[in-house]
């Protein structure tokens, strides 16, 4: 991704990821969501051509090196920008097969088993109040975790690297499960990609 940016298209269809998730929630979340975060990056980047070459995610991972006349509109937008990318990414049609390999031996390593691990996660997307993300991570210990950001921050911006992520904004669930977050989460654990979480973990950087 380079300025000016551009709307990148799904990786599958509108509706490739039924009855899981519905065809108008990824018309909304993809054209409409995205498309104003990209836009609205681009017209905060117009206003500071220095950050025109930077590269998005080292600028979000170090948001006290973009300037403060910019920084709010651009952690917001080019947050919310890539981060639409990596999570529509990180879904796929008949996708949920879980973890495997050296992956599912981390997440045992770390959380003690599958089970808990995905317990851990549905309770903490659950209980994030608010409009933000819950994220699986690589710690700087090298051990995973779940954390959660407000609105569109980076966990790299905290030095974490980022495997896995759900979006938890009403506008990712409500028009198919109103408030029924849990409902939607149980729907997303279908169609996760796992195939590229184990590359982002085997990889240990985010190629998107
Ligand atoms: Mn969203």
């Amino acid at each position: 991704m380079s300025y000016p940016y551009k709307l990148p298209d799904l990786p599958y269809d509108y509706n490739a990821l039924e009855p899981y998730i519905d065809d108008r929630t990824m018309h909304f979340h993809h054209d409409k969501h995205q498309r104003g975060y990209v836009n609205k990056l681009n017209d905060a980047l117009a206003s500071w051509p220095e950050g025109q070459q930077r590269d998005l995610v080292h600028m979000l991972s170090d948001p006290e090196s973009i300037p403060q006349h910019v920084r709010t509109a651009i952690i917001n937008n080019g947050g919310g920008a890539w981060i639409h990318t990596l999570f529509f990414n990180i879904m796929k049609p008949a996708g949920g097969q879980g973890p495997t390999g050296e992956l599912a031996q981390a997440i045992i390593s770390s959380f003690g088993s599958i089970e808990s691990f995905k317990k851990q996660f549905f309770t903490d997307a659950t209980a994030f109040f608010g409009s933000g993300w819950v994220w699986l991570v690589i710690g700087t210990d090298g051990m995973l975790k779940i954390v959660s950001t407000p609105g569109h921050d980076l966990p790299q911006a905290q030095g974490l690297m980022p495997i896995l992520v759900i979006d938890v904004w009403e506008h990712a669930y409500y028009l198919k499960f109103q408030n029924r977050r849990h409902e939607y989460i149980q729907n997303w654990w279908h169609v996760i990609n796992w195939p590229l979480v184990a590359d982002l973990y085997n990889q240990k950087l985010i190629t998107i």
